[in-house]
């Protein structure tokens, strides 16, 4: 069964808006109960840019594991898989809320459980655990000493239903569903042996963190697997890595005025068959791109112009500046919604099927924007 099928399976209530799937609307049915639920994104190569929106008593319980949910996104592969995820999601956290609402412990035999299986696992590795112990925080350390947190919900039922968990981590994390003797202490050596599979890519991702100025994601989580970094003044390449072949080449996408990143364009082309897996990510991106990233030792993030020359900030609803005025000379960045207003509001502006035209605030020079 494809994904979407098993969507269907899963929510007919809920139904594509369009071909693309960039909208859903409809109903999501949670045990006896049925939510309304919209899902709209705006592009359609990133869950990203997804907006999700619910009746309030969903909302009421999905609210204080977002990023949890927002975890989820970063890792499905498309719209209908993250949905069928969404659902598994969302019974559950039901399930822990009505638990949780009733304030109701859980049974005896559970904490005596429970307790065998931290006793195993080791007291040092508990970092939190609440009232009613159905939440329990457990961190590992890997080879380089970096330390990684589990959160597992405990459920009412436990052990014959397995609990949730919440990782940071760039793939999935599978729990089976078992009647297991000691599902926590299970979850706890997997999650041990997961951290294990991932340290080559940490060791690229820290590299990058530390030696280049990377614009985005401001706080980088564990878990995510692109970086912007920062080429110089209003150019940045957003590099998106593989996970299962860390070394081999990630994919690119330049950011910045044509006149800036032609270049860099160029190289990374002709010069793609140089890459040698054995060498460290950095070195090979920049003999590909035959150039130097601006480094945290010589460079300050002043030094580079990042903001949108109109709102002079760089980070507006989430949005980055993406449109970027293309005279060699002039270079600026805008925000795309930004500069659909500015143009807008000029007496020369025209328009000819989806494209505005009008002049930079800048320089005076043509510019273009896309009208979505
Ligand atoms: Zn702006
Ligand atoms: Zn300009």
């Amino acid at each position: 069964m494809s994904r979407k099928e098993e969507l269907y399976a899963v929510c007919p209530l809920l139904v594509p808006q369009d071909r693309n799937e960039m909208t859903y609307d409809g109903f999501i049915n949670i045990y006896d109960k049925t939510y309304r639920l919209c899902i709209a994104r705006k592009n359609t190569d990133s869950l990203k840019s997804i907006s999700l929106s619910c009746s309030w008593r969903l909302w009421n319980i999905l609210h204080p594991y977002k990023d949890a949910i927002k975890h989820k996104l970063n890792q499905c592969e498309n719209l209908a898989s993250f949905l069928v995820d969404f659902k598994n999601l969302t019974e559950k956290l039901v399930k822990c809320n009505q638990d949780e609402h009733m304030k109701k412990s859980l049974p005896l035999h559970v904490y005596s459980l429970l307790m065998s299986e931290l006793e195993a696992i080791g007291w040092d590795k508990l970092m939190f655990v609440n009232e009613l112990f159905n939440v329990i925080k457990l961190k590992a350390r890997d080879i380089k000493n970096r330390e990684h947190v589990i959160t597992i919900h405990i459920l009412q039922e436990y052990p014959n239903t397995s609990p949730v968990c919440s990782v940071d981590l760039p793939q999935p994390f599978h729990i089976k569903d078992t009647s297991n003797e000691s599902p926590v202490k299970d979850i706890y050596t997997t999650f041990c042996k997961v951290i294990d599979k991932y340290q080559e890519f940490w060791n690229v991702m820290d590299e990058i963190d530390e030696k280049c100025w990377v614009l985005e994601p401001e706080n980088p989580k564990r878990a995510d697997t692109f970086r912007r970094i920062a080429l110089g003044s209003n150019a940045s390449l957003l590099v998106k890595m593989n996970v299962c072949h860390v070394k081999g080449i990630p994919e690119c996408h330049f950011l910045g005025p044509d006149s800036l990143i032609a270049n860099f364009r160029q190289n990374l082309y002709k010069n793609l068959q140089d890459w040698n897996d054995e060498k460290d990510i950095l070195e090979n991106m920049e003999n590909v791109l035959l150039t130097k990233f601006p480094s945290r030792q010589t460079m300050k993030k002043e030094d580079f112009n990042m903001e949108c020359g109109i709102c002079y900030s760089y980070r507006l609803n989430d949005v980055i500046p993406e449109s970027a005025c293309n005279d060699s000379r002039c270079g600026q960045l805008f925000h795309t919604s930004c500069l659909y207003e500015w143009l807008r509001g000029l007496s020369s502006c025209r328009q000819s099927f989806n494209i505005i035209f009008g002049e930079c605030p800048y320089c005076n020079k043509p510019i273009t924007v896309k009208v979505k």
